[in-house]
């Protein structure tokens, strides 16, 4: 035999407390999840660690950097609220996979070379973005950021190019 039956007893409480501990970071971690970004045009990435409504200004930095309008080359000042979507969805999902970006910030030229966006494009101002996610499937990361309240959500299910839009504007879904 291995073990006594006392060393037995001693690891399987260990077990125990280590499981009640992961348990305890899985749940620490969907309060205060990591949100992480990434341009899918320009490989740019940033990751917010711990997010608790609020971001350091270096952080700040490293989001409007990723959600440059990429065509025009140009940082904007996002609305930081965007990444309190992205940790809602986050938090609702228990995920914390990486957000793929495909648009954040577009200058009004940008977004008039553009064909199919809107001419008022919450885009130019800077306070959308449209976001792709491997898990959950992108249906649910449309409902979850409807289940959110926080803003406008659309969701744009072409076979190639599928992603969700969403914008800290007036409620609404399309
Ligand atoms: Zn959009």
């Amino acid at each position: 035999m291995l073990f006594s039956r006392r060393s037995f007893l001693t690891s399987g409480t260990a077990a125990l407390g280590a499981a009640a501990a992961s348990t305890c970071l899985a749940s620490l971690a969907l309060t205060h999840p990591t949100v992480g970004l990434s341009c899918l045009h320009t490989g740019r990435s940033c990751a917010i660690h711990n997010y608790n409504g609020s971001l350091s200004s270096r952080e700040a930095k490293a989001f409007r950097s990723v959600a440059r309008d990429w065509r025009a080359n140009k940082v904007y000042g996002m609305d930081l609220r965007l990444v309190a979507i992205l940790a809602g969805i986050a938090r609702k999902a228990g995920t914390e996979d990486t957000y793929g970006l495909i648009s954040g910030y577009r200058t009004p030229r940008t977004n008039h070379s553009l064909t199919g966006t809107a001419s008022g494009s919450l885009h130019m101002k800077g306070v959308a973005m449209d976001i792709r996610h491997p898990r959950p499937l992108d249906r649910q990361l449309r409902d979850l950021a409807i289940s959110l309240r926080a803003g406008g959500v659309g969701y744009y299910p072409q076979k190639h190019n599928l992603f969700v839009h969403v914008d800290t504007g007036r409620v609404r879904y399309w």
